[in-house]
Order: C-alpha cells, then sequence, then structure tokens
C-alpha cells in the first residue's frame, strides 16, 4: 500500500478526547481540582486521570494497559484545532463520494454541544478575549465552510448541497426543521435505509446552515410540550447531503456528512430512577450507545457488513447507511470534564472511547 492509502486506512476510525476547562463556577469551590491530563506522543495521545493527592494515575489502576487514543486536546485547545484533526481530512473524500460520521460522547456538560456547534451559534460569549472569533464556530459550520469552497470549484459545480436535522428521542425521530414533526426510519429490500417525511433544506452557505441549526436547535430544547424534555436525554443528528443529477435522476446521493451530538452518556445510567420516563429512556440511551460501540468495534475489525450489529438500537440503525461501505469513515471526539466531581464519568467516558477502537 502507498504512503496515501495508509493514511487514508488510519482516517477510517478516529477517536480523540478533548478536555473542556473548569467553569468559573467550578474553579471557585474549594474543593474542585482538575484531576485531568491530556498527554501527547508522537503518534497517539494518552489521558492521565490522577488521585488528587497521591497524583496515582487512575487509568492504570483500573485498566492493565493504558488508553490511547489518536488524538487528545487540552483545555486550551479551540474547535478549529479538533476540526483540523478530524473532519478537514475527510472533506475531499465527500466529495469524491464517501460517506463520513462524526459522533460528540460524553455526559452532560462535557463539552459536546460547544464542540458541535461552538460558542457563536449556542449564544455563548468567548470568555477569552483572545480567542478569534472564528475559532469559536464548530464543527458543524467548519466543515460547511470547507464543503461550500470545495462546491465552488469548477469540478464540483454540478454537486448541490442540502441539510437536514432531526433528533432521536426515546427511540422515536423528529424533524427538527419541520415542527418536530415525527419522521419514520424505513429499511427497503435492498437494505438501504430511508426516512420518509424528513425535510431537507438547499443551503448555498454556511451562513444558511448556521440559521436553519439556530431555529432546528431552539425546536430541540425548548419547543416541547413535555415539561420533562431535555435535550441531554435526546441524539441530534444533522445530516449533509452533496447531490447530484444522473441522466435523468435528479438528487442523487454522492458524498454525506452525519454529525451526531450523543445524549449525554450519564443518562444511560439513569436505570434506576424513580420516574417510569426516566427510567425507560435511560434504558433506551444506554442501549443506543452500547450498540454504537459495538457497531464501532465491529467495522475497525474489518469483518463482513452482515455480522454488524446495526439493529441493536434505533440510533445504530438510523446511522447503518452513514457505516456502510468500505470508504466509510467514522470520527468520535470523547468529551470529558476536568474536575475531581465528575471524575468517574469520565473514566467511563474514556473507558467507552478507548474500546470504540
Ligand atoms: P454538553 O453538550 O456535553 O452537555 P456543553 O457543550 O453544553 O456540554 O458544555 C457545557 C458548558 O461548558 C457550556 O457552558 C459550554 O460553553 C462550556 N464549555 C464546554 N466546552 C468548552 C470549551 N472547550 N471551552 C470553553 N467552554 C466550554
Ligand atoms: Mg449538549
Amino acid at each position: 500500500m502507498n504512503l496515501e492509502g495508509d493514511r487514508e486506512e488510519e482516517m477510517r476510525i478516529r477517536v480523540v478526547v478533548r478536555k473542556r476547562p473548569m467553569s468559573k463556577k467550578e474553579a471557585s469551590k474549594k474543593d474542585e481540582v482538575d484531576v485531568i491530563h491530556p498527554l501527547r506522543y508522537s503518534a497517539y495521545g494518552r489521558v492521565l486521570v490522577y488521585q488528587p493527592k497521591t497524583r496515582v494515575d487512575l487509568t492504570k489502576e483500573i485498566e492493565t494497559l493504558p488508553f490511547a487514543f489518536d488524538n487528545v486536546f487540552a483545555e486550551n485547545s479551540n474547535n478549529m484545532q479538533i476540526y483540523d484533526e478530524t473532519i478537514r481530512p475527510l472533506i475531499p473524500g465527500a466529495f469524491a463520494g464517501r460517506w463520513a460520521s462524526v459522533f460528540a460522547y460524553g455526559q452532560t456538560g462535557s463539552g459536546k454541544t460547544f464542540t458541535m456547534m461552538g460558542s457563536t451559534l449556542t449564544g455563548i460569549k468567548a470568555k477569552n478575549q483572545n480567542v478569534k472569533h472564528d475559532e469559536n464556530y464548530g464543527l458543524y459550520v467548519l466543515a460547511a465552510r470547507d464543503l461550500f469552497e470545495f462546491a465552488s470549484r469548477k469540478e464540483y459545480s454540478h454537486l448541490k448541497i442540502g441539510a437536514s436535522l432531526f433528533e432521536i428521542y426515546g427511540g422515536k425521530l423528529f424533524d427538527l426543521l419541520n415542527n418536530r414533526n415525527p419522521v419514520k426510519c424505513l429499511e427497503n429490500h435492498k437494505g438501504r435505509v430511508c426516512f420518509p417525511g424528513l425535510s431537507e433544506h438547499p443551503i448555498r452557505n454556511a451562513d444558511e446552515l448556521m440559521k436553519l441549526i439556530e431555529a432546528g436547535s431552539n425546536n430541540r430544547s425548548t419547543g416541547s410540550t413535555s415539561a420533562n424534555r431535555d435535550s441531554s436525554r435526546s441524539h441530534a443528528v444533522l445530516q449533509l447531503h452533496l447531490r447530484k443529477t444522473v441522466g435523468k435522476r435528479e438528487n442523487v446521493e454522492h458524498g454525506r456528512l452525519t454529525f451526531i451530538d450523543l445524549a449525554g452518556s450519564e443518562r444511560g445510567a439513569d436505570t434506576n430512577k424513580a420516574s417510569r420516563t426516566t427510567r425507560l429512556e435511560g434504558a433506551d440511551i444506554n442501549t443506543s450507545l452500547l450498540a454504537l460501540k459495538e457497531v464501532i468495534r465491529a467495522l475497525a475489525t474489518g469483518d463482513s457488513m452482515t455480522h454488524i450489529p446495526f439493529r441493536g438500537s434505533k440510533l445504530t440503525q438510523v446511522l447503518k447507511e452513514s457505516f456502510v461501505g468500505k470508504n466509510s469513515r467514522t470520527v468520535m471526539v470523547a468529551c470529558v470534564a476536568p474536575n475531581i466531581t465528575n471524575c468517574e464519568h469520565t473514566l467511563n467516558t474514556l473507558r467507552y472511547a478507548d474500546r470504540v477502537k
């Protein structure tokens, strides 16, 4: 295999860890300490989780082998750096007809939405004034800007870009760009997954995408009749489609980028909670995150597609198309909080991310 080929192979599944900074509130508490220490080695990254006083590495205590990731990002990293290391190398592939998926995994409050949407979209002002405005765009917009840059080239002028945004909540799909309309997920006899009723919106630039996402995200967190609804209990899925006309067939899908802001990983543990709804939702999230791990692991081993357990959950069923094919690419950004209080959840996230590959 040539060098390009090796690089391609290496990009098939990437797992990176991102540590967020301490919040002001956390930093002001006396008993809060930063116990997460990302380390870079030449070819991979590692995360140490310290026992605060003794400085024993908890990741080592629990596992026989240290966790290793494709990269780790410390609290001073910005979205652009994450983008450069994860999605940017996949953009040419999308124009070559490949499908890629990017997941943000982690407990609620670990920085998943910050990574995907950025501080600009979520309306959070950059606390650090030295951070350039651009660096606070999330992966959605950074990817869209590059997609449109490519699409403006002559050789790609036949490709159009469309966006859909939906959430998977309690095993059901809701269209966030169309009044939370319920959407079905069906598989035809050829094994192709389709979403009858899901709206797709043509977009001409990254700004248009931002406006769509802004409207859609409001639907996710507040546009609900149930007081119980909470975005940490749903998976948000953004799909950017590259479409072309082939002969008389219009809007044939050429390439696809899928972004998944997963439900809070700690919600999977809600299975003991008193309320029946919470318990069921917790079980559902648990099932979907476990199924996702199994699917990515199966993909990593390169076994035949027939053994991959897509039907294990709604999430993996929905994403099946994005995974299928030798040419698909998968990136996971595992988000962790820095403080001691969240240490258990952080260890769980690192374990999960480590086992994915
Ligand atoms: P999640 O989506 O995983 O529940 P959020 O992305 O909403 O978490 O992040 C929780 C809080 O932490 C938000 O106020 C967010 O602005 C802040 N935050 C997360 N990651 C970062 C970061 N890398 N830099 C600065 N603030 C961050
Ligand atoms: Mg979030």
